[in-house]
């Protein structure tokens, strides 16, 4: 029986293969230039307490530079849309909210799957009140983590 997939979605830099090495265990492959989505993705192993899972790590779609952010992150929030049974959508609590994790956040809310949100860089407790504004993105309640 196949494992769940769970694609890690977010902006450059927010933490994603920072969370993906941390919890990953042994790379099962790698996937590129599928017609339509072009840029490659990661796919992982993976256990958490006890659970589990192949990741995704769709950031291979950021380094193409003439693709504009926007625009990647469509193509990663699709992919996980298409791909994935839970996607977990990480956003920079140092950073705060930007208008790509708006307009992600807007695809995400279509699909059916479940989506979590995850607020990375929150590394001590003083940088909890980080997450509230998250609230705005409609996806629920927004998980405070530190990847690093
Ligand atoms: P990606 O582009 O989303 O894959 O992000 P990376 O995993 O490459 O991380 C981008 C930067 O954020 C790196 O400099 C990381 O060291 C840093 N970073 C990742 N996780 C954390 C965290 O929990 N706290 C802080 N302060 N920095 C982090
Ligand atoms: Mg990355």
């Amino acid at each position: 029986m196949s494992k769940p997939i769970v694609a890690i979605v977010g902006r450059p830099n927010v933490g994603k293969s920072t969370l993906f090495n941390q919890i990953g265990k042994k790379r099962v492959s790698i996937v590129d230039d599928m017609p339509g989505v072009t840029r490659d993705r990661i796919y992982l192993d993976a256990e958490w307490l006890n659970h589990e899972f192949t990741m995704i790590d769709t950031g291979g779609i950021e380094f193409d530079e003439s693709n504009h952010i926007l625009k990647s992150m469509r193509q990663q929030a699709q992919l996980a849309m298409d791909e994935a049974d839970v996607i977990l959508f990480l956003v920079d609590g140092r950073t705060g909210l930007t208008t790509a994790d708006e307009e992600v956040a807007r695809m995400l809310r279509s699909t059916k799957k479940p989506v979590v949100l995850g607020v990375n860089k929150i590394d001590s407790p003083q940088r909890e009140m980080d997450v509230y504004e998250f609230y705005n993105l409609g996806l629920g309640d927004p998980i405070p983590l530190s990847a690093s």
